[in-house]
């Protein structure tokens, strides 16, 4: 079996990236991508950059 991995680099700390196999694993791991599919941000910055969905975007709480 072989599995195709794509690296999801956040755009907004530069620090994460995550390995995926297509963008709905990615986002089953909390990472957001931005509706034309150029940026990709890491869970731990994912708050920031959710402009939609359940309740809206919630501010990320440092510590
Ligand atoms: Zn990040």
């Amino acid at each position: 079996m072989k599995l195709k991995f794509k690296v999801y680099e956040c755009d907004d700390c530069h620090k994460r990236a995550g390995e995926f196999a297509d963008d709905k694993e990615a986002r089953a791991a909390g990472w957001v991508i931005s509706h034309d599919r150029k940026k990709f941000y890491c869970p731990r910055c994912a708050p920031n950059h959710k402009h939609t969905g359940r309740g809206g975007a919630k501010p990320y709480k440092a510590g």
